[in-house]
């Protein structure tokens, strides 16, 4: 009896796991989402803008910033200011939002500002209705992290990261049951990295700009150690800067930190692709919460009363996206679809509590 049974246990469990195997049609296992606050589609297509570039008010070394940021082509121009979006991944993933082609990527909501613009992303559905304000109200909807979280396999295996303090909010962080450091949160736990130490005593002596937004380099950092230590399967890094520093009106800033947050982008890819559990296995989905305006002092601003704000752009790559590069072929995407679009990289097909936007075609093969 005994070895009979061993026999059909074996057999069994083989058969089970390599079917298993077979459905399993793709190669990546982990994605990290990362949103740069409120980065416009036209400094991500054509890099620095010469009215603003001109424009005393917003630079206070116009030589400096020139140097650094300008050409007279845009193509070389977005070259400049994004490093690594233009060379890596444009040359192995796809970009969308490139206005110029009629490549339309849009928010489905009707606010046009941040806490809305992160519902829709995560959740996968605009919730005008209950999601009008930035204030610290937990977010009544379940997003696709915290979806992924009660997943086999992914418990967990999520985190998030980010630098403005609402995202404990708008993740439901007491809810989710995953980690959020976001705002002025320090690294906690048992086994302190001399590194968290570290951050833990700089973020505290290093004042910030802004009262409920940190420097993007902590949250870079407390996230990339949590990498190292944790290897979780999904990850969320939201950076901030760049939207309050066009509030402020500080143009030159915004751009030293959208070109910052490239070299973020860049580290931590060559990170993952140096580590076993990553490499060749990670996609990477970049998009933001919103646009902002055009014309000279709208592009400070955001929210339904300005135009373009609307207006926003998205980009994928990783050992299942095809390289389409820039994809100038006329479509019009939406902010809603990237929620079910990043549960698909992962073979998990999630509907959420409303209706959601549907998966990006294209993204995968
Ligand atoms: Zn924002």
């Amino acid at each position: 009896m005994r070895p009979k049974f061993w026999l059909l246990f074996l057999i069994f469990t083989i058969g089970n796991g390599s079917r298993a195997f077979a459905q399993r049609k793709l190669k990546t296992e982990n994605v990290i989402l990362i949103t740069l606050d409120g980065l416009r589609w036209r400094e991500l297509f054509s890099g620095a803008d010469a009215d603003l570039l001109r424009d005393k008010d917003y630079v206070d070394d116009r030589e400096e910033l020139k140097n650094l940021f300008w050409d007279e082509d845009p193509l070389v121009r977005r070259q400049k200011l994004l490093p690594f979006i233009w060379s890596t991944v444009a040359n192995t993933g796809q970009l969308y939002g490139n206005r110029q082609y009629q490549n339309l990527v849009n928010l489905s909501n009707r606010h046009h500002f941040s806490y809305p613009g992160y519902n829709e992303i995560l959740t996968g559905f605009a919730d005008d209705d209950r999601i009008d304000s930035n204030d610290k109200k937990e977010n009544p909807n379940k997003t696709v992290l915290e979806f992924i979280n009660q997943q086999k396999g992914f418990r967990k295996k999520v985190a998030a990261f980010g630098s403005w303090d609402v995202f404990p909010f708008i993740l439901n962080a007491r809810r989710a049951g995953f980690p959020v450091n976001a705002g002025f949160s320090v690294a906690t736990g048992p086994q302190l990295s001399e590194r968290e130490k570290f951050l833990n005593q700089l973020q505290s002596q290093i004042p910030s700009p802004w009262g409920s937004v940190r420097l993007d380099a902590f949250t870079q950092h407390y996230a990339l150690e949590y990498l190292r230590k944790h290897s979780p399967r999904v990850m969320y890094i939201a950076y901030g800067e760049t939207d309050d520093f066009a509030h402020d009106g500080q143009y030159d800033a915004y751009l030293k930190s959208a070109h910052q947050t490239d070299a973020f982008i860049k580290d931590l890819w060559a990170w993952l692709q140096k580590s076993p559990k990553y490499k060749n296995k990670t996609t990477l989905l970049i998009t933001t919460d919103h646009g902002r305006g055009v014309s000279n002092g709208a592009w400070r601003q955001h929210g339904s009363k300005i135009s373009e704000a609307d207006q926003t752009w998205f980009i994928a790559f990783g050992p299942d996206t095809p390289a389409l590069g820039e994809v100038k072929q006329p479509q019009q995407l939406y902010t809603n679809q990237i929620a079910k679009t990043l549960a698909a990289l992962l073979e998990l097909n999630y509907t959420g509590e409303k209706p959601v936007g549907e998966f990006m075609v294209g993204v995968l093969p």
